[in-house]
């Protein structure tokens, strides 16, 4: 495996596959990785005979300096990682490398980006479009992958391939989650025992309602699900959004042929942890 510093190094190396016919993967992180991120690399060793795995903790989608700051950094274990699930290239990239000059463009995603984390977040998909579409230049992959945990970010990458008309086929992958449901993060990494023992009932409460859906109405089950959470002593929801899974359109009533998703935010403490469930998928 070797791991790139500059991007014109990495660029005219694979170049060089491209023209020689090999299909290249792309998996971009922001480093931390846990299993998750192993899986998606795992399905781009398969898929493709090139994987290229990058590491770079974006500034422009973070909207909370302090999440920003502690966000955990370990390139040393990533690597060895990588190495492990037979990544071929890890980009490491500084911030100038991805960002010679200023990015003008101008990323709009419509609804996808006002609701939900686009709300609570201003600006983060703004900065998660302008990272991809720039490392997309660079890897110029064929085929890229993305955690389904999340979800909204998706939904935002598959439009922004389409508005730039960039040729890459975007890969989505099942969300991995511990053996007691919590989705893995790099932010788990930050729970503390008491945050950690509480925070698995999250997908355990989206688990329930994903089963029982029909009982109860859309504000039913909101409300069920914020007073659920917000009575454990460690957990806060910040918001739960029940919604059609292609367009993300709020829905006030169940219909079975539609594809629904049902996405929250809880805070641990400051920690703010996602997750989400597809419904009729
Ligand atoms: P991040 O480093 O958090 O930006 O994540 C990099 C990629 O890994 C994104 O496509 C995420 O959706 C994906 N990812 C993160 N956590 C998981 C998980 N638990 N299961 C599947 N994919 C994940």
């Amino acid at each position: 495996m070797k791991v790139f510093k500059k991007t014109l190094e990495l660029k005219n190396e694979l170049d060089i596959l491209s023209k020689q016919g090999k299909k290249i993967g792309f998996v971009p992180t922001m480093g931390a990785l846990h299993h998750g991120h192993i899986e998606l690399v795992v399905r781009s060793v398969k898929d493709n005979d090139i994987t290229v795995a990058s590491i770079f903790v974006n500034p422009t989608q973070f909207n909370n300096p302090e999440d920003l700051k502690k966000y955990p950094r370990m390139p040393e274990k990533d690597i060895a990682m990588l190495e492990n699930a037979n990544c071929d290239y890890v980009f490491l990239p500084d911030y100038d490398e991805v960002y010679p000059k200023i990015d003008t463009t101008n990323y709009d995603f419509g609804m996808l980006e006002k609701v939900m984390e686009g709300k609570f977040r201003p600006g983060h998909f703004k900065g998660v479009g302008m990272v991809v579409k720039r490392l997309f230049e660079i890897v110029e992959p064929d085929n890229a992958y993305f955690g389904l945990k999340d979800y909204q970010q998706f939904l935002v990458i598959k439009s922004l391939v389409n508005q730039f008309d960039i040729p890459v086929n975007i890969v989505g992958c099942e969300t991995i989650r511990e053996h007691d449901g919590l989705a893995m993060s790099s932010r788990n990494l930050r729970l503390s025992d008491e945050q950690r023992k509480e925070a698995p009932e999250i997908y355990k409460s989206l688990s329930f309602i994903k089963k029982h859906i029909e009982d109860k109405s859309v504000l039913e089950w909101k409300q069920w699900f914020k007073d659920k959470i917000n009575a454990l002593s460690q957990l806060k929801v910040e918001y739960i959004e029940i919604s059609d899974a292609i367009t993300l359109e709020e829905v006030s009533l169940f219909d079975d042929s539609k594809s629904l998703v049902i996405c929250v935010a809880v805070f641990a403490g400051e920690i703010r942890l996602i997750d989400n469930v597809l419904i009729n998928d």
